[in-house]
This record gives structure tokens, sequence and C-alpha cells, in this order.
């Protein structure tokens, strides 16, 4: 649709936490179309598989009408101009993690000048959350409740429970 404003928020989401939820939240505010944009991420080795991660996605933020949850392979700059993307978001919780998302955002420019990256920030209370430390947390039997919505803290569960069950 022309003079639409799309958004793309990529990321490994393994799995989805509030602090992801509170960045797809603003940006559904700012944007006419959000497309959050889950990368396979083999490399990382991931908890939850890609069709997992996708569908822990779409059941949370199923209620947002302007949000829509996809996959991607390859470049991002690819994806987001095939998808007519305006911006990418990426989120900013510490300084920490200004170096790596600086040196992407330049990357992404060299790569396609036309792809800006819009950095944001989330609630404070989330500014400690990862989904490296939610998954550390399930896995020493910690509660999650408060950094992952309901049906992702019922799949680590299960996950975790599957995973021991092998062993
Ligand atoms: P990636 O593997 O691309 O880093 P992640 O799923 O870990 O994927 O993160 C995707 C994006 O979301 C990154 O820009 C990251 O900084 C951001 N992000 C992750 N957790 C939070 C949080 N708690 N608050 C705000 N942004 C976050």
């Amino acid at each position: 649709m022309p003079g639409m404003r799309t958004a793309i928020y990529p990321g490994s989401f393994d799995p989805l936490t509030n602090g992801h939820l509170d960045l797809i939240y603003r940006a559904a505010r700012l944007f006419d179309r959000v497309i959050v944009a889950v990368a396979a991420s083999e490399g990382k080795n991931p908890l939850f598989s890609l069709d997992e991660r996708i569908a822990l996605l779409r059941r949370v933020v199923m209620t947002v009408p302007n949000v829509e949850v996809d996959s991607f392979t390859g470049l991002l700059v690819d994806y987001v101009e095939k998808h007519q993307g305006e911006a990418v978001i990426r989120g900013l919780r510490a300084v920490s993690d200004f170096e790596f998302e600086f040196q992407l955002a330049l990357m992404n420019r060299k790569l396609n000048p036309r792809v800006e990256t819009i950095f944001m920030m989330p609630k404070e209370a989330y500014t400690f959350l990862s989904s490296r430390l939610v998954k550390e947390i399930a896995q020493l039997g910690g509660d999650v409740s408060g950094f992952v919505p309901a049906p992702v803290k019922a799949a680590l569960g299960r996950k975790l429970r599957q995973i021991k069950r092998r062993k």
C-alpha cells in the first residue's frame, strides 16, 4: 500500500522475552506495519527450533493487528528491500549492546544505504533481560514468570523436561 511505513525487527528470539515484546509494542505504535523477522541462527545453537520460535511469537502478538511474524535467511538488507521496509528496529539495553549494534547498523548501511536502523530502549525493568539469561534461569529451576509471556514460560518448561528425559 503506498505511503505505508514498514519496520523490520530482526532477531533470534530464542525465546521471546518481555523485553522483545516491549520493543514490538513500541514499534507497532510508530509504524503502520511491523514484521518480526526470526533468524534461523543455527550457528547460535538455539534451544527452540525456528518453527517453535515463530509459533510462540505468533501466539503472543496475535492481538496486535499491525504485527506480522516471518522467518528470514540470507542478508537482512535484502529481506528489508524485498518487503519494502523503511527501517530496521534493534534494541539497546545497555552500553554493552552499543558496540556490536553500532557495527551491525553501519555494515548494513554499507550494504544498502537505503536501510535505516532505529534503536529503541525497552522499559527500564527489562534492560537486564536477555534470552540467554532467561534460558539459564529456567535451566537452573528459577521462576521466569516476570521475564517472559506465559506461553513462553510453558514452552520452556516443556522443552527442558524433554531434554532431561533424553539424557
Ligand atoms: P540477535 O541474535 O539478533 O541478537 P536477539 O533475539 O537476542 O537476537 O535480539 C534481537 C534484538 O532485540 C537485538 O537488537 C537485541 O538488542 C534486542 N533485545 C533483546 N533483549 C532485549 C531487551 N530486554 N530489551 C530491549 N531489546 C532487547
